[in-house]
């Protein structure tokens, strides 16, 4: 694969972090226009001006947006703040449609990027187009889904690229619409040198009143911008009302975000420098302290293996985790860092019983 450019996705010389704002979906030329006359009014100019004229509804019957007559209309919006405009594209058609049109920037939602078909499909409809794409993460956080759609534009020639992330579906969650998973962005930057990612705190939270912590969480997770959904009357817009802000409210967001420096290792303070030697340390005597966990692990699957017994012996186990959560909760460790820690230590030890039991086995009947 070629390599994804470190560039602006669309383009432009970027202040860090790119401020994409619009909103949900275009309902009419005097809508476009109130929207900009408050952001003038707030000196608010996006990166990018979001809007959606095709809207993926997961069921039929909601509002699916104005499609092509809408297009047109979008010219309001550059006159008024001379910005690039991105649109939402889901089939052949759209593209056709928004290239026509003159959309600066396209945009790939969740439920497109979780079809291969799909975003093949709009990738071919690119080929031999320059135009940059952003492409939403997925619904479900698999990770290679979402590379696999950077790998099927870059392979038709679309170099600039930049992902969404928008969170996940998650039908145990009551805090978010989309669940966040930092970790998936944090690991496509490492599988994509270079790339960027905005993050989508609309489409996260579901709610005007969560989307300023979330986008400081963005930031703090080092993602590259932000994609908020901005409506002159949120409460009466026509697709996600609840989530989207006023440009008023969003200039006291972009005024209340602390845009923090990114360090690079040349500039580091002396203070900083010694902390980092002294969990460089802590580190490797965890490792160490794991390997011979392990060690010891390998032995009793051994010890299990001869003597018949089962790998999981659900007492102990249920000890093991009581005693040591109480026992980080006690050093000022959170219980759900406790648990989750437990349960990876746990489940390596299984399978490397299991390997022991594997490698050898001196009885079929198990003791349980
Ligand atoms: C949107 O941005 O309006 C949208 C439909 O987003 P998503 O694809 O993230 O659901
Ligand atoms: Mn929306």
């Amino acid at each position: 694969m070629k390599n994804l450019k470190n560039m602006s996705a669309w383009g432009m010389n970027l202040k860090s972090p790119a401020i994409i704002a619009g909103p949900c979906s275009v309902e009419s030329p005097a809508q476009l226009s109130a929207i900009c006359t408050e952001m003038k009014l707030n000196n608010i100019k996006p990166d990018l001006f979001r809007a959606g004229v095709w809207k993926p509804r997961t069921r039929p019957g909601g509002f699916e947006g104005l499609g092509a007559t809408a297009l047109p209309w979008l010219e309001i919006v550059r006159e008024e703040l001379n910005v690039p405009i991105t649109v939402e594209v889901g089939n052949t058609k759209h593209v056709e449609e928004a290239l026509k049109a003159g959309i600066d920037v396209l945009w790939v939602g969740a439920r497109t990027t979780v079809n291969p078909f799909s975003v093949q499909e709009i990738a071919e409809a690119l080929r031999g187009v320059d135009i940059p794409v952003l492409v939403k993460n997925p619904m479900s956080p698999d990770l290679g889904l979402w590379v696999g759609a950077f790998e099927r534009f870059n392979a038709v020639g679309i170099d600039r690229l930049a992902g969404i992330h928008r969170g996940f579906t998650d039908q145990h969650d009551k805090t978010y619409r989309n669940k966040p998973n930092w970790s998936i962005p944090i690991h496509l930057k490492r599988e994509i040198p270079g790339i960027e990612v905005i993050n989508d705190p609309s489409h996260i939270t579901g709610k005007r009143d969560m989307i300023l912590e979330v986008s400081q969480r963005a930031l703090n997770f080092g993602l590259d911008g932000l994609m908020i959904e901005t409506h002159h009357d949120p409460d009466n817009a026509w697709s996600d009302a609840a989530q989207q802000v006023t440009p008023t409210r969003l200039a006291e967001i972009l005024k209340q975000l602390e845009f923090r420096e990114t360090l690079w290792n040349e500039n580091l303070d002396d203070q900083l420098s010694k902390f980092r030697v002294e969990v460089d340390q802590l580190d490797h005597q965890l490792m160490e302290i794991l390997a011979e966990r392990f060690k010891v692990i390998d032995k009793i699957g051994a010890h299990k293996r001869d003597q018949g017994l089962a790998v999981f012996q659900p007492d102990r186990w249920t000890s093991v985790m009581e005693s040591r959560t109480k026992e980080g909760v006690a050093k000022n460790l959170s219980e759900k860092f406790m648990k989750e820690l437990l349960f990876a230590i746990h489940e390596e030890s299984v399978k490397r019983q299991e390997k022991q039991i594997k490698t050898q086995s001196t009885t079929n009947s198990l003791k349980v």
